[in-house]
Parts: C-alpha cells; structure tokens; sequence
C-alpha cells in the first residue's frame, strides 16, 4: 500500500536514481513484459510478415477518473480500437507519462494498474515507454500518450477505408450511443441521476475479430469517438457521396444518456463513446453481423441503426420518432473539451 502522502516529485523524471525506482516498482511490475524488461532504449521485436497498422494518441481527459474507467484504461482502449477498426490484430504498445510535479503516487498507480489490466484483456504487450515530469502548473495533473502496432491480415486491409459502399447497404452499431461522453460530463458537473451514466470505455479488437473471421461482408468500420456517430457518419456521407438515413427509434441509447441530453440540449448522436463500432455492411449481410455481435457481451445491445441511401448526397438525415426528418450535421465547436 502507498501512503496517501507519497506523491511525484521532479527527480522521477530525472533520469536518476529515483526515477529507476519508479520504473522498476511501478512500471515494471505491472507492465511485466520480455521486451520491456530488457530496458533497452528501443524495444527489440520479432518481424511480422503481414502489414501493420501503427496509430498513436494522447489522452487529456479531465477528470482522471470516472464511472467506468479512468485514463489509464482509456489510453489501451482507444489505440487498441483505432488499430482494431483499421482491420488489425493488435499487438504492441508504447506508454508515455507526462506527470505534474506533485501527483499523488498512488492514484498513478491504480492508473497503472488498470492500463496493464486492460491491455492484458486486449492481449497487447506493452513493450516501450517514457516518464516525464513537469514542474507544478505547467501540465495538468496527468497526460498519457500510447502508440500501436497491430498486423493487417490481407483480407482485412479495406474495412476502414470505405470501398464499395452503395445504396441499400445498412448501418450498425454494438450498443447505445452517448455513453462515454456523458458520464465525463456527469462527473464534472457532479450530476446525481437515478440512472447514472456509466462510460462505454472497451477494448474492441476481439469482438471485430469475430465479426471479420465469421463475415466478408464489412465495407466499413470506424470508433465513433469525439464528434460522436453523427462525425463518423458525416465522414462516410462526404467521401461516397451518399446520403444516409438513420431511423431514431432503432439508435440505441441509455436511460441516463437520454436524460442528460435532454436537460443540457445536447444532440447525443455528437456525444463520444469509448467502445462502440459502426459498421456497414451489404443489406444481405447486416443480419448475420448482428448476430455474431449480439453473442459478445460487449455487442449484446447491438443495432441496425439506418442505412445508406440514394437521396440527399453527403447528408446524414435522422426519421424522427414523431416521423419528421432532420438533418444532423458534423459537430462544430467543441461543448465538451478534454472527454479523451
Ligand atoms: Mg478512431
């Protein structure tokens, strides 16, 4: 157990002895990999012959924790899916701390913990890393950047980039949408629902290699993330030159986030999720999909949410439950800074 008291000082960024030691008693002991122990300044890796796929992203969330995760979970999960999406098995992982001055030892360390823990999950190494530390004030509390690497099998190569797409093709997500984005926010503002919101924050990369190993029939798959599914769908819209419609009454969506919304007037389908998956498929092959889906609990809620279609060109337009249609733009601005 760490004491409450036990917080980073400047000297474990140093390079120095202190620094060894938080590498070797924290870093180490959690992120227990062959590649990393070795601590060379480069990991060393087996050659992989099929193509990779290589992302990186930094997280900044504010507040660290939330229901359903914190940002050490949340830095596997969205490289782990952006490799996943991309068609690739991923397979390593670089982590970076940069840590202010001061941060409680050990709320780094459960932060720590749940990184190794989701990355064990996922089945990625982490292989390389870095620890900076910034005098007090110039960062904010604790920023983590994580790079990947994952192999491409050859048949996987073209599901992210939107090949093929027509007319009559349908569009699906693995559950409710909002989730993520929401329970950030109910944190900040320290909103008591009946139904609280609990963040969707999941590695997704074995339940895309169950969909991918079981169906030919992906065109497309993305993590709808910031700017939430109306991004994502605004992008597919632009680049076929299609239209897309998307019926409300088949969105999935929780009871939480539906009231947030509601009261703070903000459009869900521009809300970040964390885990969730939109696909589209060919109209013969979206049944099956769904199916193999539904059989893993992170697509147990999973949906056929609308559908490509001929009318209005690079528009996303929503059939409202009342039967009226709107148009559902790209989101402009930002209402909800810092949700990743
Ligand atoms: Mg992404």
């Amino acid at each position: 157990m760490r004491s409450a008291e036990e917080k980073i000082l400047l000297s474990h960024g140093n390079g120095g002895k202190m620094m060894h030691q938080l590498i070797g008693n924290l870093f180490l002991k959690h992120f227990a990999s062959e590649a990393l122990s070795e601590q060379t300044d480069a990991a060393i890796l087996a050659a992989v012959t099929q193509e990779i796929a290589f992302t990186t992203d930094s997280f900044v969330i504010d507040p660290l924790f939330f229901p359903g995760g914190n940002i050490g979970k949340l830095a596997v999960c969205g490289t782990v899916n952006d490799l996943a999406v991309s068609g690739a098995d991923p397979m390593y992982l670089s982590v970076s701390f940069i840590i202010e001055e001061g941060f409680p030892m050990k709320d780094l360390e459960v932060i720590v913990v749940s990184l190794a823990e989701e990355a064990r999950k996922a089945g990625v190494s982490i292989v390389t890393g870095d620890t900076k530390v910034v005098n007090k004030g110039k960062c904010d509390k604790l920023f983590i950047n994580t790079a990947g690497v994952g192999s491409v099998r050859p048949g996987n190569r073209y599901v992210s980039k939107a090949k093929g797409i027509q007319p009559g093709d349908l569009i699906l997500i693995n559950g409710s949408i909002g989730d993520h984005g929401m329970a950030v926010m109910s944190v900040r503002e320290s909103f008591n629902f009946r139904s609280p919101v609990v963040s969707d924050c999941a590695s997704l990369n074995h339940l895309i290699k169950e969909i991918l190993d079981q169906s030919q029939g992906v065109k497309f798959m993305r993590d709808p993330t910031r700017g939430g599914v109306a991004t994502v769908l605004n992008e597919l819209a632009g680049k076929t030159k299609l239209g897309i419609e998307i019926d409300e009454t088949a969105l999935p969506m929780s009871k939480g986030v539906t009231a947030m919304c509601e009261l703070l007037g903000f459009d869900p389908l521009h809300i970040a999720n964390e885990g969730k998956v939109l696909i589209v498929a060919a109209e013969e092959e979206a049944g099956r999909i769904l199916e193999i889906m539904k059989k893993n609990p992170l697509g147990s809620c999973g949906a056929i949410i609308g559908r490509v279609v001929d009318d209005h060109p690079g528009k996303v337009v929503l059939k409202a439950e009342t039967g009226g249609k709107r148009i559902i733009d790209t989101l402009t601005g930002d209402p909800l800074p810092r949700i990743c």
